[in-house]
């Protein structure tokens, strides 16, 4: 059995970008991660504008300007200011080169067509001048930047219509068990209703990805082994649910076996989610997730989603982590480390009650997990504890 900290290196170093890039249009780039560093086609901002309602003056040593002018945002003239003169301006406006900084209009009163300043302002004030936030040439966003509505404003802002950014990996999902029925049925006895394929096509979509094929299987050699090479035909990553244990009903490690994947860390010392299998075959990521619905969903989201960053290319992988206070003491006897489901006020951290491994209820209310180290046996009330947020 291995570490979670070691199956996270694993992971990144078996693994590698698929470097597979595709345009597509600035306004669906949302979430996707940029497979080229963008240089600005244009400075930004692009011409000299003001920062301010106010009045664009050329200054000089008393305190009574003449307004000779207007320009509003959007207006090209440029009128030529001499000394002593000033335009009325708004917010946006390109300000006339002759210029020298830009009075609010707060600070003003208006005579006639002069006005008069409390106090001359600074040269440069409330003016942004051209390139001030990039210039024309530079790097804007770098390669394996992922792209938030921020990001796309800014290519938007510099004119940019089309981007390159990499291609998702082709994710297929598969789930194992007899005892597995579709909602929409009454309940046969001895069977459940099978949710872990929708809980982890829903969790791939956060991250962007649509699963491309879903099988389900029944628990048979044959039946695991032939989805599973069904499935490796034209996928990046299978991620399995359940069959990973050591029952006699198990079959995806043996099916690994037979189809010649090379296993990368078999076994986690970590609740929930302890059987998690990792492998590689013929090009395809294979991760058995256990099939209790709060493992397979823990394991997706630490392991699975830090495996699809580095497929995406992305700067950073993995989930989101910040220290908080837990809000109660913590034990943790297991000798493994923990994924606790919890909820954060984003002041203090609260585990909640049903930590079992198959209890969707509490992972229904979590948004975020606390992370325990394996060696941390106990932590009180008010300790630091890495809390890890959920999408
Ligand atoms: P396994 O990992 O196959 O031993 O499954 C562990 C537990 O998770 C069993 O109680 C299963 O019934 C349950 N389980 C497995 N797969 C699913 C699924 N697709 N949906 C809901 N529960 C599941
Ligand atoms: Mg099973």
């Amino acid at each position: 059995m291995i570490s979670v900290n070691r199956a996270l290196e694993i992971i990144q170093e078996s693994s590698t970008p698929l470097m597979v890039s595709e345009l597509i249009p600035v306004d669906e780039s949302m979430n996707r991660v940029l497979s080229e560093t963008i240089l600005a086609p244009v400075s930004m901002p692009p011409f000299r504008q003001s920062a301010m309602d106010g009045y664009a003056l050329h200054l000089h040593n008393g305190d009574t300007y003449k307004v000779i002018g207007e320009v509003q945002a959007g207006d090209h003239q440029m009128p030529f200011l001499k000394a002593g003169e000033a335009v009325r301006i708004f917010t946006g406006g390109l300000v006339p080169d002759t210029a020298d900084a830009i009075v609010i209009q707060e600070k003003v009163s208006v005579i006639g067509s002069e006005i008069k300043l409390e106090a001359n302002p600074q040269k440069g004030s409330h003016l942004r001048e051209v390139g001030e936030q990039l210039l024309a040439g530079s790097e804007s966003l770098a390669e394996g930047t992922r792209l938030t509505p921020a990001g796309i404003a800014l290519l938007k802002s510099m004119g940019i219509t089309k981007v390159k950014v990499n291609k998702p990996p082709r994710v297929s999902v598969m789930v194992t068990g007899n005892e597995l029925m579709e909602a929409g049925q009454p309940l046969q006895k001895g069977k459940i209703y099978e949710s872990n394929s929708t809980m982890m096509v829903s969790a791939l979509h956060q991250k962007n990805i649509s699963v491309t094929k879903i099988l389900k299987v029944k628990d048979t050699l044959e039946d695991t082994e032939t989805a599973m090479r069904e499935l490796m035909k034209d996928s990046d990553v299978i991620f399995i649910s359940g069959g990973v244990s050591v029952g006699d009903y198990d079959f995806v490690g043996k099916a690994c076996m037979e189809l010649g994947i090379t296993q990368h860390f078999y076994r986690v010392k970590q609740k929930p989610g302890k059987p998690l299998l990792y492998g590689r075959g013929n090009g395809t990521y294979i991760m058995g997730l256990p099939g209790n619905p709060a493992s397979t969903l823990t394991c997706l989201y630490i392991y699975g989603f830090a495996l699809l960053d580095i497929l995406i290319g992305a700067e950073q992988t993995g989930l989101t982590r910040i220290e908080l206070p837990v809000s109660e003491d913590i034990v943790n006897p297991y000798g493994r480390a923990l994924f606790l489901k919890a909820k954060t006020n984003g002041k203090w951290v609260t585990p909640l009650k049903l930590q079992q491994s198959s209890a969707i209820l509490s992972m229904a209310i979590a948004n975020a997990l606390i992370y325990i180290p394996e060696d941390v046996t106990q932590l009180e009330k008010g300790a630091q504890a890495t809390c890890i947020l959920l999408p």
